[in-house]
Parts: structure tokens; C-alpha cells; sequence
């Protein structure tokens, strides 16, 4: 999978705000999320859906990214932590953490646009934080290596 990003940035070969780090899975900041104070939870191991993750691996991701929910939470104090797997984007399996300070945020309604006059939902709108914000967010939300 040469095209994969997550594969290019486990590589090495793309710059990545890295916040946690074992053998089976890394987690970084996302590049496009409602908020940079989020997290993106993924194998190394190059797997398209999440469903066919072996369920030890699957629940590792998950466990991580528990983990990364409480630290926001202790971190940027938001209303609520949104948790998911949607499928879409970047075809390499991926758990989302991310902060919650509106009921809309779960539906991710900062994705919405209009094109040829219906309601669409991308990453065009949403702004990508600067390389020095996700480095910070990435520091803030650092684990220790002990999951
Ligand atoms: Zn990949």
C-alpha cells in the first residue's frame, strides 16, 4: 500500500504529531478534525476496515483510544469525548477520539457544505491546525508506554 498515508507516516515518510507509540499501533494528530485537541488511533499494521482487524488488535486500538478520551478530558476539559469508526477518508482502519463542545459535533457538522445546491460533508471546511499546535496537542496527550 504505497499510497496509504498512515503506512507513509509509520514509515517515516510523512510528518506526523505523534502522541503515543507501542509495537501494534500508533497514535497520532489528525490532520482534519472538528478540534486539534483530537486523536487518531490506528494499526500498523495496514488493514482496510476495522472489522477485519484481529479482535485483539481491534480492542488494543480501542483501549488507546480510551485512554487518549480520558486524557482530553483531563487536558482540554470538554462537555463530552465523541468515540468512532466511520470508514471513510484514508482507507487504512482508524479509531477517532475527539472533544465535544456542541451536540453537533458528533455528527461532525462542521463537515457540512453546499455544492450544486445539496448538503454535502467533507474536510474542505474544516481548518488544518498549524504543525506547532498539533506538536502541542501531541505533547499534552502523550501516554506512557505501559498499555
Ligand atoms: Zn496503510
Amino acid at each position: 500500500m504505497s499510497h496509504c498515508p498512515f503506512c507513509e507516516i509509520i514509515r517515516g515518510n510523512l510528518e506526523a504529531s505523534v502522541i503515543y507509540e507501542d509495537h501494534l499501533v500508533l497514535a497520532i494528530v489528525p490532520l482534519h478534525a472538528p478540534y486539534p485537541e483530537s486523536a487518531l488511533i490506528f494499526p500498523k499494521e495496514h488493514i482496510d476496515h476495522f472489522t477485519d482487524l484481529p479482535k485483539d488488535l481491534a480492542t488494543h486500538v480501542m483501549r488507546v483510544g480510551f485512554d487518549l478520551g480520558k486524557k482530553i478530558m483531563q487536558v482540554y476539559q470538554p462537555d463530552r469525548i465523541g468515540m468512532g469508526v466511520h470508514g471513510y477518508g484514508v482507507g487504512h482502519a482508524h479509531f477517532n477520539v475527539f472533544p465535544q463542545r456542541h451536540g453537533m459535533d458528533v455528527v461532525f457538522g462542521k463537515m457540512a457544505y453546499v455544492k450544486d445546491g445539496e448538503v454535502k460533508f467533507g474536510f474542505r471546511n474544516l481548518p488544518v491546525p498549524s504543525r506547532e499546535k498539533m506538536d502541542e496537542v501531541a505533547r499534552k496527550l502523550r501516554l506512557e508506554v505501559n498499555q
